[in-house]
């Protein structure tokens, strides 16, 4: 590899100026994303540039004529704790960094890495140096310097022998300048220190700053700058960068930005640069020179296919700026999507642009999709955990959970490791063979409901239709009612699906407004009063189907003991209890299922929802043996029920339900939640009620609707929705 070495001087082997990059003008973007986080404080800013690459921020960029694109995220091979993996983590991904860095430019691209934290900057800086002086080189070959701008609230200086903090993140600068760790430094200097300039620092070291001044960088603390102003300290900061290099690069650590600008980074410093200023200045001093009209489209880097290298160029005149990084973006302190505008802002003023080209996706969507939702107005574009993040980077706590589907958080890192190795091993085969996969999820099932049989399938109303299909060929083979009498009794405000089988059991006119005609056999009782249960048993009643609690009627919880009263009058009957637990069971009410809390065990069970692990639709019927010999092979199917991918996929959720006990923080948060609401002296709240996380706010219907509140949430940063207008629902993932 070849890399400035100040200590050799040596004949050059360029005339001067000569670049080993093409003109400027012929460059389109190649954005890198370095999902670092290893030594900071904090893992946030890791996600950053997975949040930055979701929410679309290379289309800020695409109306300055360039053709710009996310080539890569690089991400460290696992963190360790131990402060030599950390290291040997950073170092690793530093020469992955450099590597694609050196890709873009020697392919004719100018590099835009986001970094997590700023230990990025190593492999940013190496990779520039890299494509600057490609092997091979003439023996004793002077490398052409290159410049450096570190805009920062720190030094980044430590090494390990003076770090205080011992944070590996803390030391980048240090490294590129040769001082630190030897696997960051590979021994030599990526940087001459003449030609470096640090912008912007107000938190440090003695000892960093020793070693700067040792080594004689210029460093324009935050008193010069407000002393002297920013328009003047960069002018200067610029020329050192610029005299005697073939090009300079800029790495902005948005810590440098006032927290009053900035609030979304790892280490927030008060008393910053002011971001339009800062911007300001950029834009008037240190700009990508702009495309040239008649330029051509060179092609975009893509690591893996590195073939056709654009020739080098000689350049002649000032020299260009090489490579921009932005590091340390927390999107988890980034409430307000603020500090991506300031991202936003930087990228236009340094490269143009700016004017953001996204069409309005809601608008896209109403244009081309049905109407059959009516969605907040948030595009949401990145989810982690218990948040989620819209297209302008704007971060929201998640009380929704996809209606409960998203119990385990978004992207749960053991569910993702499962749905993306067994993709590659083997998705989809049908029921028409045995696959490797569905044995074990089936077992787990009858295991954890404590019945005998289960039924895969896709979503909940499908296995509701199993349930009830199920439960009519039990009431005819096996209770012995008449043909076509079998009856099943389902409760008033309950939720089981939109199948035409399923609304014929719904109270809610609209349910069915213009989708009938129904089938027969369905009968309503009200819901909680197991009196009305009593009467409504006939010869021929089949089966009670019942919600446990009732979610998308309005989180209403049945008075104590209402289920084992019912299971009672069931057993005693001979009908079968059928519990709709898609949205209630998997720990979402406190107990694996909510049926659990009054210590019944139903003939059948129905669960969906959290069983895909918040990425796959997966449901199934469960049930006693007696009740699922009904089905004789061809009675009843779907092409992706059990498939492998499915299978391993919820069996790996069962596991993480209970492994991270998930049914007991249920039943711990949701009490304390439970408290904190009904403690909230708010005219609007008529009642609050639930059962773990499973919580239902009535609203005063004279004073707002439930729409209109969680309207306001939304602007609050807290996303859910309402149900059956009076009601907002709190059903956050149970990793909370
Ligand atoms: N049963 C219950 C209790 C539900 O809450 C739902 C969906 N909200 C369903 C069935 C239907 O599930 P799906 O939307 O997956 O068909």
């Amino acid at each position: 590899m070849s890399i400035v070495h100040p200590d050799s001087p040596a004949p050059r082997c360029h005339p001067q100026p000569a670049l080993c990059h093409p003109h400027p003008a012929l460059r389109n973007i190649a954005i890198i994303g370095v999902a670092s986080g290893i030594g900071a404080p904090e893992p946030g800013s890791a996600e950053g540039p997975g949040v930055l690459e979701a929410i679309g921020i290379a289309d800020q960029l695409t109306s300055a004529g360039r053709r710009v694109a996310w080539v890569s995220t690089i991400a460290p091979a696992a963190a360790c704790h131990a402060a030599a993996g950390k290291l040997d983590s950073i170092a690793d991904c530093a020469v992955r960094t450099a590597g694609a860095v050196a890709a873009a430019i020697q392919a004719g691209d100018f590099p835009l890495v986001f970094g997590g934290d700023h230990s990025c900057a190593i492999g940013t800086w190496r990779g520039v140096a890299q494509a600057l002086n490609p092997p091979p080189q003439p023996q004793a070959c002077t490398p052409q310097p290159f410049g450096l701008l570190w805009i920062d609230a720190h030094l980044d200086s430590h090494t390990p022998e003076t770090s205080p903090s011992g944070a590996p993140h803390g030391m980048p600068l240090a490294c590129l300048l040769g001082r630190g760790a030897g696997s960051l430094t590979q021994g030599v200097p990526v940087l001459q220190a003449q030609h470096v300039a640090v912008v912007g620092v107000r938190s440090f070291e003695p000892q960093e700053h020793a070693l700067l001044q040792e080594l004689g960088v210029r460093v324009f603390f935050m008193d010069e700058v407000m002393r002297r102003g920013l328009d003047a300290v960069l002018r200067d900061a610029l020329a050192i960068v610029q005299d005697g290099t073939a090009g300079f690069g800029i790495s902005i650590d948005l810590d440098a930005i006032d927290p009053a600008d900035a609030p979304g980074v790892g280490s927030p410093v008060p008393h910053g640069l002011r971001a339009a200023e800062l911007a300001a200045v950029l834009a008037t001093q240190a700009t990508l020179a702009p495309m040239a009209p008649s330029a051509p489209l060179a092609p975009l880097t893509t690591l893996a296919g590195l073939t056709a290298l654009v020739p080098p160029l000689p350049l002649r005149g000032p020299p260009v700026l090489l490579a921009l990084e932005i590091a340390e973006y927390d999107p988890y302190r980034d409430q307000d999507g603020k500090t991506v505008s300031v991202i936003a802002q930087l990228l236009a003023a340094v490269l143009g642009g700016g004017k953001c080209i996204t069409p309005s996706m809601a608008a896209l969507e109403l244009r081309h999709g049905a109407h059959n939702y009516d969605p907040l107005p948030v595009t949401l574009a990145k989810g982690q955990g218990v948040y989620l993040w819209d297209l302008q980077g704007r971060r929201y706590l998640d009380m929704m959970s996809a209606y409960s589907a998203v119990s385990l958080g978004h992207a749960h890192p053991r569910i993702l490791r499962v749905l993306t190795q067994q993709a590659q091993d083997l998705a989809v085969t049908s029921r028409a063979f045995y696959n490797n996969r569905l044995p074990r999820l089936l077992q787990r099932l009858c295991e954890m409901t404590g019945l005998d049989q289960a039924l895969p399938v896709n979503t909940g109303a499908e296995a509701v239709e199993t349930a009830i299909k199920a439960a009519r060929k039990w009431a005819y083979q096996v209770k012995g009612v008449a043909p076509d009498c079998a009856e099943i009794i389902a409760c008033d405000g309950n939720f089981h699906g939109r199948s035409t089988a399923i609304v014929a059991m719904s109270s809610e006119p609209q349910y069915q407004d213009g989708f009938g005609p129904f089938p027969a056999g369905f009968k309503r009782i009200p819901f909680g009063n197991s009196d009305a249960l009593a009467r409504a048993i006939t010869p021929h009643t089949a089966a009670f189907l019942v919600e446990p609690v009732q979610g998308e009627g309005g989180i209403i919880v049945p008075p104590p003991g209402y289920l084992a009263q019912c299971a009672q009058l069931c057993r005693e009957h001979n009908v079968l209890l059928i519990c709709d637990e898609v949205q209630t069971g998997l720990g979402r009410t406190g107990k694996f299922l909510a049926c659990q809390h009054e210590g019944v065990r139903p003939d059948g069970v129905i669960l969906g929802k959290a069983l895909g692990g918040g990425v796959l639709p997966v449901s199934a019927f469960v049930a006693r043996r007696e009740v699922m010999q009904v089905f004789r092979p061809g009675d009843h199917g779907s092409t992706f029920g059990g498939n492998p991918l499915a299978a391993a996929v919820a069996l790996e959720a069962l596991n993480v339900i209970v492994e991270e006990r998930l049914a007991e923080r249920s039943a711990d948060l949701g009490r304390y939640m439970l408290d904190a609401l009904r403690s909230l002296p708010s005219p609007l709240i008529r009642e609050v009620r639930g059962l773990g996380l499973f919580i239902g706010v009535e609203i005063d219907p004279a004073l707002s609707s439930a729409r209109q509140v969680c309207e306001r949430l939304m602007l609050c940063g807290i996303l859910s929705k309402d149900t059956h207008g009076t009601v907002v629902r709190f059903a956050p993932p149970l990793t909370i």
